[in-house]
């Protein structure tokens, strides 16, 4: 049986302006035929869908979301979550969040750190067909020098947490963090080059791996064939892990020069992480907090990121949208505001489209993100026009979602 989605207005995530009267035929989950309405014959068993005034389009990607974590915003309480649940809740919890993803319109999404291996069970669970859901790339758990930026303390001596993360020091326990992830089903690495340094108004960022360790994760990923994506803030250390093979730099507050001139001749990805930077600002701080060096260092890394993402686009980069959810942020409501601040930050609708479909599909290596023969069918219809303007994706009553060529019911199965 085949599903025909009749359209007379389709973002496919390639051309730059709407494809007008196409018939999109989707045989066993992929996109098998686009047609022009004129030459399309319609067979008895075949499932149409006609659209007239909405806007057909890929589904969309969030390259940078946690699934074990909820987004709650008050720091302790962040903690302490992952004190409270066990993995097997986390997970229970965490596929509802990819459900919710989906509900608005991200069909696939790139896990960046999850305690106990919860994504890529939740991962396991949609590939095997034993349930439904979006597309999960999982690192597993991040690797972190011990101490580093996600290893770090504030927890009594007393208190032990097992597969948080996975701190290593030195070359070889990198090599041996790269092929514990792999052992445990991830499909790329995630690291934390250098990091944020809030003491220090003059050196906001610093590096925490050496070069050699940096060296050591590139080269044994790029042996096993997987990608490194890295969390980064600033300095020459990414220029090292760019030189040595990292995929994607996420963050990236201080991009120098040299190192998005780097990016562009590598066809590096850029996952600016724009909304979780302004959500600090959106939250009612005490005195004590605004007057100390934290808020003076958000201000500056607030002002760096700005700057950052203009260097990125006046370069060309491929900037692919990530969200941080799970971090500061719920799961999917927010997602659109990704693409809102892109757009205040220069790029047109159109790029800001191109980000969540074709570019964050291209670093996932997957066959998402575009409508284009051989694609998976994950396809949404929008009630208007994102092009003119972003904010229709703000409710999920506006997005009917395709997976894999069949209409997905949205349920709510979040207590809100
Ligand atoms: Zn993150």
């Amino acid at each position: 049986m085949r599903t025909i989605i009749k359209a007379k207005n389709i973002i496919n995530g390639v051309d730059d302006s709407i494809i007008k009267d196409k018939c999109i035929i989707i045989k066993d989950g992929l996109i098998n035929e686009i047609l022009n309405f004129e030459d399309f014959k319609t067979s008895h068993s075949d499932l149409i869908f006609s659209y007239d005034e909405e806007i057909v389009m890929p589904g969309m990607i969030d390259v940078h979301v946690h699934l074990a974590f909820s987004g709650i915003t008050d720091n302790r309480s962040f903690r302490a979550e992952s004190a409270d649940l066990d993995y097997g809740a986390q997970a229970l919890r965490g596929y509802a969040f990819a459900l919710e993803h989906m509900s608005y319109g991200f069909t696939s999404l790139r896990d960046m750190n999850a305690p106990g291996n919860v994504a890529i069970n939740i991962k396991n669970m949609i590939n095997n067909k034993k349930l439904i859901g979006p597309n999960i790339l999982a690192c597993g758990l991040g690797l972190s020098i011990t101490g580093g930026h996600m290893d770090q303390p504030g927890w009594g001596n007393h208190a032990n947490f097992t597969d948080m993360t996975y701190p290593c020091d030195g070359p070889n326990e990198f090599i041996k963090g790269v092929r514990t992830q792999l052992k445990a089903g991830a499909d790329f690495i995630k690291t934390n080059m250098c990091v944020s340094s809030t003491y220090d108004l003059h050196h906001p960022y610093k590096q925490e791996m050496s070069n050699e360790e940096i060296e050591a994760v590139c080269a044994e990923a790029k042996m096993h064939n997987v990608k490194v994506a890295s969390h980064t803030s600033g300095g020459p250390s990414i220029t090292t892990a760019v030189r040595a093979g990292l995929h994607s730099v996420e963050h990236g507050h201080w991009l120098e020069d040299e190192t998005v001139d780097l990016m562009a001749k590598k066809n590096i990805f850029y996952v600016p992480t724009l909304l979780v930077n302004e959500r600090n600002f959106e939250f009612e701080h005490n005195e004590k907090f605004t007057k100390s060096k934290n808020w003076k260092w958000l201000q500056l890394s607030r002002e760096a990121k700005w700057k950052s993402l203009d260097k990125a686009i006046n370069s060309n980069l491929n900037i692919a949208l990530g969200t941080d959810a799970g971090f500061m942020l719920p799961h999917g409501s927010m997602n659109y505001r990704e693409m809102e601040y892109m757009i205040q930050g220069g790029m047109s609708n159109m790029q800001a489209i191109k980000a969540a479909t074709q570019v964050g599909g291209k670093l996932l290596g997957l066959n998402v993100g575009t409508i284009e023969i051989g694609q998976k069918a994950d396809i949404l219809v929008i009630k208007r026009n994102p092009l003119e303007d972003i904010k229709i994706l703000s409710n999920n009553e506006n997005i009917e979602v395709f997976k894999d060529g069949k209409k997905f019911n949205k349920c709510s199965i979040l207590e809100k």
